[in-house]
């Protein structure tokens, strides 16, 4: 697990001002990492580091030699056109490059006239997938949703027994997702209603948001090999947002007995940047289960689990209608939730993945199910916020939703902010649903 160190100093300031700012998602105490290139040019796409309102050229910085030559082989890794290489060096990589990366950034920095060179707007380019994500596992870590989906699926069983012993998932589909900016046809589906004899063939009625992080797997584990719930945040990259994009209909029709299929896989969006787990020390939180509740299995806890296991991240869903967007109208913010309350942590999730021998590959995402709180206004998807396609939500400009129209945008952010520390963001995950073909 990260600790405290000199670049998490709130103290520090960059010679890139516009890192400076309080409201700057990427002050120098971020750092984190995505893929890019210049807009509209005919560039290969390489590694970056978000710093203020632009973007370190991880290929610049390294034909530039400007870090020295003991970062070579991990900007090598970085000027390829995803991060797997840079993801499967491991912790100590990371954090060499991130240490690196602080000080050449820091004011008063020597390299300030070089580095300054390796600079690009973030306005002027766009955003590849990080990684070549091999396998993806969404989890299901909000007790909170999971109870109130069950009750909208199951009103006389809402949270199966299992739910507090096992950090439930299901293996997903990634050849779906895509990075913030996606949009996708509403998918079509076999629909059942409640009343009806038979399926039918039809666009989802129900299109659906689910308010994610998400989880990127560095170095892995060797099949039949298991990760310690000590040693699991090691094997992971970093965080950044997630929307699980769901249909509703198509689900409560097929999710009996395997779980989730074609209303699950049809897109997928996750936001640019990850912020790394080492950017995320100075917002941990303890863990823990309420003392009346089944306590985890002795190998999906331990003290240092206990002390620090939790991340203190908001989470905010907003929807842009297509209205909003024609008017010039600010997105309505649906719902804020905070990743905190999650049932199961993120070692927990590594940890029980691996606990039958399963290996984990650098690039694996996982999600962490929907996050809500306790609270209408904390829901991570409309099936919630409608409680179940009953309650209209009402934006605010007067529009309401019980379920997601065409033309919609639905917009995930983040940010992490604690007393005596820089606040970080994790940025935008933005996707917008297209007509059913
Ligand atoms: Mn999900």
């Amino acid at each position: 697990m990260s600790t405290l160190n000199q670049t998490h100093d709130p103290k520090l300031e960059s010679w890139v001002a516009s890192a400076n700012s309080v409201d700057s998602e990427y002050p120098i105490q971020n750092l984190p990492f995505a893929i890019f290139r210049r807009a509209n040019e005919q560039e290969k796409y390489r590694g970056g580091v978000a710093i203020g309102d632009q973007v370190v050229d991880l290929a610049a910085v390294a034909s530039s030699n400007v870090l020295g030559t003991g970062l070579a082989e991990e900007l090598a890794a970085c000027c390829e056109e995803k991060l797997n290489r840079f993801m499967a060096m491991g912790h100590g990589s990371w954090s060499k490059l991130r240490h690196a990366l602080s000080a050449a950034l820091a004011k008063g920095s020597a390299e300030e006239a070089q580095l300054t060179e390796c600079l690009i707007p973030q306005a002027e380019v766009e955003y590849d997938l990080p990684a070549r994500i091999g396998d993806y596992t969404d989890f299901y870590t909000s007790i909170n949703h999971a109870t109130n989906i069950g009750k909208l699926f199951r009103p006389d069983n809402p949270l199966l027994p299992n739910y507090q012993w096992v950090p439930i998932g299901y293996h997903g589909r990634s050849s779906s997702i895509d990075v913030s900016g996606q949009s996708f046809r509403r998918p079509k589906g076999q629909l059942k209603a409640p009343d009806a004899d038979q399926p039918v063939l039809g666009a989802c009625k129900r299109l659906d948001y689910e308010l994610e992080v998400g989880i990127y797997i560095g170095d892995g584990n060797e099949l039949g090999d298991t990760i310690a719930i000590d040693e699991a945040e090691n094997h992971v990259f970093g965080l950044c947002l997630f929307n699980d994009w769901s249909a509703r209909d198509i689900q409560a029709w097929e999710y009996q007995p395997l779980g989730p299929f074609l209303a699950k896989n049809f897109a997928s969006t996750v936001s640019p940047w990850i912020v790394t787990m080492e950017a995320l020390a100075p917002f941990r939180s303890a863990w823990s289960r309420p003392s009346e509740h089944p306590q985890p299995l002795p190998y999906l806890d331990s003290e240092q689990h206990r002390t620090s296991g939790g991340v203190d991240m908001n989470l905010e869903v907003l929807i842009e209608t297509a209205t909003m967007r024609a008017e010039g109208l600010s997105p309505s913010s649906v719902a804020k939730s905070n990743f905190v309350d999650s049932y199961w942590s993120v070692a927990q999730m590594v940890t029980h993945h691996s606990i039958n021998g399963c290996n984990l590959v650098a690039g694996d995402f996982f999600g962490s199910g929907t996050q809500s709180g306790d609270s209408l206004d904390k829901v991570g998807s409309l099936m919630e916020s409608s409680q179940g396609g009953k309650e209209p939500v009402t934006l605010n400009n007067g529009e309401q939703r019980v379920f997601l129209e065409d033309g919609d945008s639905v917009i995930l952010r983040g940010y992490c902010e604690r007393e005596g520390y820089r606040r970080i963001g994790f940025g935008e995950a933005v996707g917008t649903v297209l007509p059913a073909n």
